[in-house]
């Protein structure tokens, strides 16, 4: 199937930059989302980053408007029914997606393919969901959406082995590069940054250095970006949480377990950036 129109499904964080990279790479965009107030939001962002882009002379004034023209937005999952691809990045929230791949599995044409861009939730059980397990895949974006090149291709326990060619050359025309994983909880990307952010809380809770001290010594030292603390902090400390919690119940071993201290921080509502406070304050 010749894929031209795209729906996206989620206009937070993930979901506009998604929105984003696939207009401008020519794909006709539906975004969803449960409201306009929601869409509106997601639309400023997409305006703002691609306002950015032709001040930095990345792009032209004129693909920024063709960009924008390309996307239109609904909040009535119907309104994806002409799609030809599909990619979900609604709330990580199980309830949510599975209904929504239940839904989408009756509205989109057979053959379309069901994509989730979940940190966490196994690609396999969100197939389970649909009449076309074959047809699910992860396609595990990363933040910020229009600069990170990564694309974690997630295949399922059934999916085939065309759906995973056809997300692959997908990312490419995106100009992202797509690596494969097989669905395991916390795939790749999150199986081996969490612990060692949760590593990093330990060392802080433990007072083996300050959380100046451990992020210089991450960043200068394995010349990481940033340190693992102010990474944490731009994360969401509830989403490093909920995914340490996955990577702990799903594979069993302790040495996922979350650090009492991102517990706390987490009951107390020092959730990082989003909120004003968490390791640091913004
Ligand atoms: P977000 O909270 O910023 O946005 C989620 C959006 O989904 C909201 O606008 C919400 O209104 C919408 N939504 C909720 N239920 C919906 C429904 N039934 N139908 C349509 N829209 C609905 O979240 P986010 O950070 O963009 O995360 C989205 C997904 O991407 C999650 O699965 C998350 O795990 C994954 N992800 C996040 C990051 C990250 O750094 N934030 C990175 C990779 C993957």
């Amino acid at each position: 199937m010749k894929i031209n129109r795209v729906g996206v499904i989620g206009s937070g964080t993930m979901g506009n930059g998604i929105a984003h990279v696939f207009a401008q790479s020519g794909y006709t965009v539906t975004l969803m989302d449960i409201n306009t107030a929601f869409l509106e939001k997601g639309l400023d962002t997409i305006t703002r980053n691609l306002d950015r882009q032709v001040k930095k002379e990345r792009i032209t004034e004129s693909i920024r408007n063709e960009t924008l023209q390309r996307i239109e937005t609904t909040t009535d999952l119907n309104g994806l029914e002409a799609c030809d691809f599909v990619v979900e990045a609604a709330t990580e929230n199980r309830d949510i997606k599975f209904q929504l791949f239940k839904d989408l599995d009756k509205t989109l044409k057979p053959g379309v393919i069901l994509s989730s861009n979940t940190s966490s939730i196994s690609i396999t059980e969100i197939a389970a969901q649909t009449s076309r397990p074959e047809l699910v895949i992860g396609m595990h974006f990363m933040n910020p959406v229009p600069i990170m090149k990564l694309v974690e291709i997630i295949r399922g326990h059934v999916c085939s082995d065309e759906t995973v060619a056809t997300t692959v050359e997908l990312c490419k025309a995106l100009g992202k590069v797509p690596v494969e994983a097989n669905d395991f909880p916390g795939f790749v990307a999150n199986r081996i940054i969490m612990p060692m952010i949760n590593e990093a809380i330990f060392t802080l809770m433990e007072g083996v250095a300050t959380k100046e001290a451990i992020d210089e010594i991450m960043h200068l030292g394995l010349a990481h970006p940033m340190g693992p603390l102010t990474l944490a902090d731009l994360i969401g400390l509830d989403v490093c949480l909920s995914i340490l919690n996955v990577l702990y119940e799903g594979l069993g071993d302790p040495k996922y377990r979350p650090c009492p201290l991102l517990k706390r921080m987490v009951a107390a509502g020092d959730l990082g950036r989003k909120t004003g406070r968490g390791f640091y304050t913004y």
